[in-house]
């Protein structure tokens, strides 16, 4: 099956009960037994929703994966994965990891024993010195936010092999469609499926996707015995999303390339972030491991003060400011006073989060207006 099918059809077939065409939202909590231990499979809606079965049997499908499981948000998704870990392992992170993904870490995680390890995944030998026998695992996300940098997978999975260590791939800004790790090599994807996944900014969800039984038997064990589940109706509106995940992309990814090179040429634009430019200092990388480039881009601006910034963003009609990203409207973000606030100004600077860095997440409306937007707002 291709995409564009699998989006309809993997997992989904119509209620055997009724021929609805589309999957019921199954909104029980228990379901009922003949006599004890006889019954359909469904004995408990932590543990089996027939709702949520669907769902994740299509998203694994949509990553090339046998097994899903659908958690109640993106960072419920990753605090399950982390639960696969033991005292005194050791996790080697991307040094701008997503910031939610990074509190948990450093101030969850750490507590209970476990040791994370902020490295530049684009430096190979760095990677190769940060790894040892205690390294049980290498968490990805690549593009990064909000520096777009790419991280080459195949290259960290072939490092992770010799040290017998699992690669997890946070896939969020990619999405299936534009890149699937577990293809490269990967053990795990995780996706915020809050953002493009559901599309339209209105669920918050999480998922874990393995091709790998053993490793799935744990994510099950860990999802049924912490509880961080989705319910039906989020499970519903997210399967309704994806039916059209394939043709949002194609427009995400059609608007973004449009929105960058217009910044690209703008005289008051200093620099744009953009994996499509030939000039991305991982242009090479993102075109072997992705399909297309996506709809988010960054940019700053040649008078790098914080007002500057803030007085194009409240000009902005069609591009609203938001944290969150991936929906089918445009949303801008401010990551120096919203997403990244509570990282020291010298601390961001080194990794080129400026004043007046701009987030966008390109959506899908006409782009003669985004442009025509972006232009009234931009001061020359
Ligand atoms: C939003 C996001 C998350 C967290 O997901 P939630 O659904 O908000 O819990 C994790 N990783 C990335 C890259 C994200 O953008």
């Amino acid at each position: 099956m291709k995409f564009g099918t699998k989006v309809l059809h993997a997992g989904i077939a119509p209620d055997p009960s009724t021929g609805a065409i589309m999957t019921p939202i199954f909104q029980t909590s228990t379901y009922v037994q003949e006599t004890p231990g006889k019954h359909k499979g469904f004995e408990y809606a932590r543990t089996q929703n027939p709702t949520r079965t669907v769902l994740e049997e299509n998203l694994a499908a949509l990553e090339n994966a046998k097994y899903g499981r659908c958690f109640s948000s993106g960072m419920g998704a990753t605090d399950a994965v982390i639960k696969l870990l033991t005292p005194g392992d050791e996790v080697i992170c991307t040094h701008d990891l997503y910031g939610g993904t990074y509190r948990l870490f450093t101030t969850i995680y750490r507590n209970y024993g476990i040791v994370f390890k902020f490295v530049d995944l684009q430096d190979v030998e760095a990677v190769k010195k940060a790894f040892n026998p205690k390294t049980k695992m290498i968490w990805i996300e690549s593009p990064t936010n909000p520096m777009m940098r790419i991280v080459d997978i195949n290259a960290m999975v072939n490092i992770a092999k010799t040290y017998h260590s699992w690669v997890c791939v946070d896939n969020t800004f990619a999405t299936p469609y534009l890149q699937n790790p577990i293809d490269i090599g990967a053990d795990i994807v995780v996706h915020s499926v809050t953002k493009y996944i559901s599309g339209h900014s209105d669920v918050v969800m999480g998922a874990v996707i393995t091709d790998d039984k053993a490793l799935d038997d744990k994510i099950g064990y860990i999802q049924n015995s912490a509880g961080a589940i989705p319910g039906p109706n989020d499970c519903f509106l997210v399967l309704r999303g994806i039916k059209t995940l394939h043709i949002r992309m194609d427009r995400h990814c059609e608007n973004g390339s449009k929105v960058a090179h217009f910044l690209k040429d703008h005289p008051s634009v200093d620099e744009v972030f953009w994996p499509g430019f030939k000039e991305h200092p991982n242009h090479q990388v993102a075109k072997k491991q992705m399909r297309q480039f996506g709809g988010m881009i960054s940019f700053t601006l040649k008078e790098d003060h914080i007002n500057v910034a803030f007085k194009l963003m409240e000009k902005l009609k069609f591009f609203s400011l938001a944290e969150s990203l991936g929906g089918v409207e445009s949303l801008i973000g401010h990551p120096a006073s919203m997403t990244h606030a509570s990282i020291p100004k010298e601390e961001r600077l080194k990794s080129g989060l400026t004043d007046s860095l701009i987030r966008l997440s390109v959506g899908i409306e006409d782009i003669d207006d985004l442009i025509a937007d972006l232009a009234q707002a931009i001061e020359v």
